[in-house]
């Protein structure tokens, strides 16, 4: 077994023997760490032989073996003996290291387990599926079985979790050699600062729809996306809270910042059931900054000890930044997100502005642009918000009937109409009379009003565009450097893609 292992070992599952080989063939350059997991195949011991001529072939690889059992959060339902049998084998093929879970452990003769580890490293694991609780007591019981790494998997169900089992780690793995990181979709914080709190290792799988655990990142966005090689106690940790959080784009488009402007940084996805877990967690962790999303941008207000005079104003928040001091400081960067790409186009003074919606992201478009000198008149569903943002920005409300009145220089819908697979405009066709058509939708990049605006001639600003440059103003505020919007652009372009490619029905 090497001295030093990779900071991510991929954990491969497949039907077959053959898949399993050809999976971790296919990936083995990238992946000189590897688990088999032999329990999903159905027949394991079938996988032996294989694998024996793999690792003859690729002689830098280190290997995992585990066989976990139906019962302890495995897939193996062969009997005890039978799941040390095929350990045994594994190892014999070329396996550096076995894992075997503590349950099993327990059971088995120390002779065994002590004859085992004359030839391979051993893991004795714990997974606890439902919470993340007595990780002491836990190590406690697992000390009793000699072995060279103990490993602890617990499910958050909090962010704060995560804080036990980094705490716990940063405690403990000076004396022992630990493996730690809680599962779940609010588990990814520890996925990505295990190592730096003190875990060995962390586990990362094949694909995003090819995970051994759940809440697992795949090995490739471990290293490219979140660049886990280069944590270190000096990494400066943001994040972006919302529920759900899951499809954010945003750590794809800040990671790519941090990467491209050289900043020691991770930003990272936090799923925040309550405002209270997450301000814990940014103390605890602790967080530099960190994106505000859906349902939470009115609500942060009362937990930030400042803010900007444009969140005060829209009365949302989309960007806290920690201060030296600990004190939470709100910003809006929704404004920047409107005024950056219309500057790009026209001037904004003196333009006649149409904006569709009242809600917070129209807020942030009408406060902007009257602060720059435009005109801006509002037509919202619900007419009395519609006259409430006027009055408080001096702009003006607007009838659907008066809108052929009057000629605008840009059209910006601030309403979720057209969003997802919708085939929905927000406007009539015979309406969309601007220089510039603006959409802040921006999945489908292309939306319906787009392509009828597009059709018409008429310059168009897809709502990505929004997206980039709110967020690029978040990085100027966290980082003090300009932010690289081209780059920035592109990766989530590509994101958006992908995942439009995803939703369309697979042709025959
Ligand atoms: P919000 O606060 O919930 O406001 C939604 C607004 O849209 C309200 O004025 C609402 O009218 C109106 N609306 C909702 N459904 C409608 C419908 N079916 N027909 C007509 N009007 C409708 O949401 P928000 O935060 O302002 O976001 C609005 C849109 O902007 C969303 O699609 C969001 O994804 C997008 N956005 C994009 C970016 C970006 O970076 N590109 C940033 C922020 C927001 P009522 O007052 O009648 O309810």
């Amino acid at each position: 077994m090497p001295l030093r292992l990779p900071k991510v070992c991929l954990a491969v599952q497949a039907d077959t023997a053959d898949e399993l080989v050809d999976i971790t063939e296919s990936m083995a350059q990238d992946n000189p760490f590897v688990e088999f997991r032999l329990d999903y195949l159905k027949q394991p011991l079938t996988a032996v032989v294989k694998i024996r001529r793999f690792l003859e072939t690729h002689q830098y690889i280190t290997a995992i073996a585990t066989c976990r059992r139906a019962d302890h959060g495995g897939k193996y339902k062969g009997s005890f003996a039978s799941q040390l049998e095929i350990l045994t084998k594994a190892s014999a093929a070329g396996c550096q290291i076995v894992d075997v879970e503590l349950e099993s452990a327990l059971k088995a003769k120390p002779e065994a387990l002590a004859r085992l580890r004359r030839t391979v490293g051993l893991i004795v694991s714990f997974h606890d599926f439902r919470a993340t609780r007595h990780l002491e007591q836990t190590l406690e019981k697992m000390l009793k079985i000699p072995a060279d790494f103990y490993k602890i998997v617990t499910t958050a169900t909090t962010l704060s979790d995560n804080v036990t089992m980094m705490k716990f780690l940063q405690t403990q793995s000076d004396k022992h050699a630990l493996i730690g990181l809680c599962m779940g979709e609010q588990g990814i914080i520890s996925r990505v600062l295990g190592v730096r709190a003190g875990s060995a290792f962390t586990f990362g799988a094949v694909s995003a729809q090819q995970k051994t655990a759940s809440g697992q990142v795949s090995a490739r966005e471990l290293r490219s996306v979140y660049r886990i090689d280069q944590v270190d106690a000096a990494t400066r940790v943001y994040g972006v809270a919302g529920d759900p959080i899951e499809h954010s784009l945003s750590p794809v488009i800040i990671n790519t910042a941090l990467r491209r402007e050289n900043v020691n940084g991770v930003y990272l996805a936090l799923h925040a059931k309550t405002l209270k877990d997450l301000i814990q967690c940014v103390r605890e962790i602790p967080l530099h900054g960190f994106s505000v999303t859906m349902p939470y941008k009115q609500a942060i207000l009362e937990y930030l000890d400042n803010t900007d005079a444009h969140t005060s104003k829209i009365g949302a928040c989309n960007t806290v930044v920690r201060g030296q001091d600990g004190k939470l400081y709100g910003f809006n960067t929704d404004i920047a997100g409107v005024v950056r790409p219309l500057e790009q186009r026209l001037t904004i003074e003196n333009a006649k502005v149409l904006v569709l919606g009242a809600g917070g992201a129209a807020r942030a478009a009408v406060f902007g642009l009257k602060e720059r000198g435009a005109e801006v008149w509002i037509l919202n569903r619900t007419a009395a918000t519609a006259q409430k943002l006027a009055r408080q920005a001096k702009a003006h409300t607007i009838k659907r009937a008066d809108l052929r009145k009057t000629a605008f220089d840009v059209i910006i819908n601030a309403t979720p109409v057209g969003m997802g697979s919708m085939r929905e405009c927000p406007l009539k066709d015979d309406d969309i009379q601007a220089k510039v058509v603006f959409d802040m939708v921006y999945d489908p990049v292309e939306t319906h009003l787009l392509q009828i605006a597009r059709a018409k001639g008429i310059s168009v600003i897809p709502g990505v565009e929004m997206f980039v440059h709110q967020a690029a103003r978040q990085f100027e505020i966290w980082t003090g450097k300009p932010a690289p919007a081209q780059d920035m652009l592109r990766v989530v372009t590509i994101a958006l893609q992908e995942r439009a490619k995803a939703r369309e029905p697979e042709s025959a």
